[in-house]
């Protein structure tokens, strides 16, 4: 995968998960409303069930009150046809059909009426006519002999409506005789269905296959014998089925309603219960809501966390491209440089390498990183890059600079210059350095060459005089604290000025050179230094050393330089050149007059006593004064 693939990987990583979350939360909330709406589709079924259950009782109750109303009449029916209707015989029946409707609570009223249609029996309704009733002209004109179940009528013994059952009787030749009227109050059966709590809004109604209203609850007296004959129970050809649901609006209140229906098989008679949606669902509703109640704290506290858990996300993203970003810089800016770049760990091992490294070290860095960061360094310049480096892993320093020496690959050793700092992590714990080495190797060299420029006598290789005067200082320093003694001799060339003369100036060097070797030669001791002290003068300084050790190396430089045999035809002793020598030895501890100018001048005056002796000899300060007398004369 590439970098930049991977970037933007990255960045739709937040966008994912909150996606993630809002499809979570849609997914609770639309199965859980799923759920619910289910739960709902039960409820309404469960009622339904319930309802129609009810609707066939009632239907099935307002059969079997018929039944009973026919029962009461069918066997009046047959005496009729054979006794005929003399007042005997009716007053009798009368006597039992009153003995009847005092029997069965619900039977309103049981009449004979004649063909013409007058009251056979309640004298109470004497005079009046049923000749005009639905029910009568239907046997007048209906051969049929079955029971007739009328539309409602408002009874003419007490004003009450009623529902009427009637059967024709014949004469003996078979001719209409009247109708055994049988009658059953709607009030009756609207009190029955009080009993039915169905709903507050809900209602039972009883309704005649004509049309009209039978009985009803609530609101029997307002309703019944009322048409409903234009209500889609009569003209809805799909509700034309023996029973059923039908869902409406009220068009009166606009509510939402459903109708149970039931027709009876036997009579026409249609039964409807009708219950308000919003009642038979209120239980659900109660549940469904607190549930919901609990499942959207549930959607608001995954969105909640979720959108927390999205932003932190996000802020880490944004952290990790800003440190992506910062790497970058750090890399480019490292791998720019021709310093090496390296990062280190608390192990001391190497993180990263710069490509630098190749150049100062080389190695290549992936060949470095892993290996101990310490391991190239000259083990006498470890300890104290180790301690360094212990002391920024404690914290105790943030940065340093030192120079050590380091292995390098293919040049042996070089200088190193490096520059640590301590890395800390965000707590602020220490998690690592990271150095900056330079190669100081050739500065070094320019140092060092320096440093012997600054010593050194150009000429001879010899110390130069400001070298001998600054040992001089801390030999005698170093004398006088150890009580020892310290040595001077002074070499100066017999006649050179003639030998340059005469061989010129070259030759004068290379013989000045051939003179510094010889005093070297003879000069190995530790802590002795020879040094070209001017021209052709020569120093050479011995620490703990008595007059005769330093006279024995006197004599054996200037025999030795004599012994050289280097052709001098202008020095007419020797013919070669030769040197006097000037010897001076002193205690710095005990002397009066201390200085080091003190031993200088002696050495000097000594010397000038050897060539006041004629020269090629070395004279030791303390002879200077046997000599004095014949060199000075005065
Ligand atoms: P004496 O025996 O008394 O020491 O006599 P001398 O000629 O050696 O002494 P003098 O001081 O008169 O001469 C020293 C000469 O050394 C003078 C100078 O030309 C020569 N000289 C000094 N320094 C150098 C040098 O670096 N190279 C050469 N070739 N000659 C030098
Ligand atoms: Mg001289
Ligand atoms: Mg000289």
């Amino acid at each position: 995968m590439s970098a930049v693939t991977q970037r933007a990987g990255w960045s739709r990583l937040p966008l994912r998960a909150a996606a993630f979350v809002v499809l979570t939360c849609a997914t609770i909330l639309g199965v859980s409303g799923w759920r619910e709406w289910a739960a709902r589709d039960a409820v309404l079924k469960g009622a339904e069930t319930e309802m129609a259950n009810i609707a066939r009782s009632l239907t099935q109750h307002a059969e079997d009150s018929l039944d009973l109303l026919d029962s009461g009449i069918v066997g009046v029916v047959s005496r009729l046809e054979i006794d005929g209707t003399a007042p005997a015989t009716v007053a009798k029946l009368g006597t039992l059909l009153d003995a009847r409707k005092k029997a069965i609570a619900r039977i309103h009223s049981l009449d004979i009426i004649d063909d013409q249609g007058n009251w056979l029996t309640s004298p109470g309704t004497i005079g009046s006519t049923l000749s005009d009733d639905a029910f009568f002209r239907y046997h007048q004109l209906s051969p049929k002999r079955e029971a007739y179940v009328g539309g409602p009528v408002k009874s003419l013994l007490d004003g009450e409506w009623v529902v009427p059952l009637s059967r024709r009787f014949n004469k003996q030749d078979g001719s209409f005789g009247g109708v055994v009227l049988a009658t059953i109050s709607s009030r009756y059966l609207s009190h029955f269905y009080e009993q039915f709590e169905i709903g507050r809004n809900s209602s039972v109604t009883l309704t005649h296959g004509g049309g009209m209203i039978l009985a009803r609850d609530p609101g029997n007296d307002k309703f019944v014998g009322r048409s409903v004959a234009d209500t889609p129970f009569f003209r809805e050809p799909s509700l034309q089925r023996p029973s059923g649901a039908y869902y409406f609006k009220s068009p009166l209140d606009g509510a939402e309603r459903v109708s149970f229906f039931n027709r009876s098989s036997r009579f026409p008679l249609l039964l409807v219960a009708t219950v308000d949606k919003d009642e038979l669902l209120a239980p659900w509703r109660a549940a469904a809501i607190s549930r919901m109640l609990y499942v959207l704290a549930l959607v608001m506290l995954i969105a909640v966390i979720g959108g927390v858990l999205v932003r932190q996300l996000h802020r880490g993203q944004r952290m990790a491209v800003a440190l992506a970003e910062k790497e970058a810089h750090f890399r480019l800016l490292a791998e720019g440089s021709s310093d090496m770049v390296t990062r280190i760990g608390l192990d001391e091992r190497l993180r990263y390498v710069s490509p630098s490294s190749v150049r100062v070290v080389g190695w290549r860095p992936n060949q470095l990183i892993g290996t101990p960061a310490l391991a190239g360094i000259n083990p006498e310049d470890l300890p104290e890059v180790q301690a360094i480096v212990d002391a920024m892993k404690r914290g105790e320093k943030e940065e340093a600079r030192f120079t050590y020496r380091n292995a390098h690959r293919q040049n042996g050793e070089v200088w190193l210059e490096s520059t640590m700092r301590v890395t800390r992590r965000d707590n602020g714990d220490v998690d690592g350095v990271v150095a900056i080495s330079r190669d100081i190797t050739e500065q070094k060299k320019l140092e060092t060459r320096l440093e012997t420029l600054a010593i050194e006598d150009s000429l001879t290789g010899l110390a130069n005089r400001r070298r001998f005067d600054e040992r001089l200082k801390e030999e005698w320093a170093r004398a006088y604290r150890d009580r020892s003694s310290l040595a001077l001799l002074m070499i100066d060339v017999d006649h050179f000025k003639a030998y340059n003369d005469e061989y010129g100036h070259p030759a004068g060097d290379a013989c000045l050179r051939l003179v510094a070797k010889i005093i070297a030669a003879e000069t190995q001791r530790a802590g002795d230094l020879a040094a070209r002290y001017g021209g052709e003068e020569f120093a050479v300084l011995l620490p703990n050393i008595d007059t005769a050790g330093c006279a024995r190396i006197g004599e054996r430089i200037r025999s030795a330089i004599h012994g050289a045999g280097l052709v001098h035809s202008t020095n007419p002793a020797a013919g070669c050149v030769t040197a006097s020598v000037g010897g001076a030895t002193c205690r710095p501890a005990l002397e009066r007059t201390a200085g080091v100018a003190s031993l200088v001048e002696a050495a000097d005056r000594a010397l000038y006593a050897a060539k006041d002796a004629g020269r090629d000899c070395l004279v030791m300060s303390g002879e200077v004064m046997n000599l004095l007398p014949k060199a000075s004369g005065q």
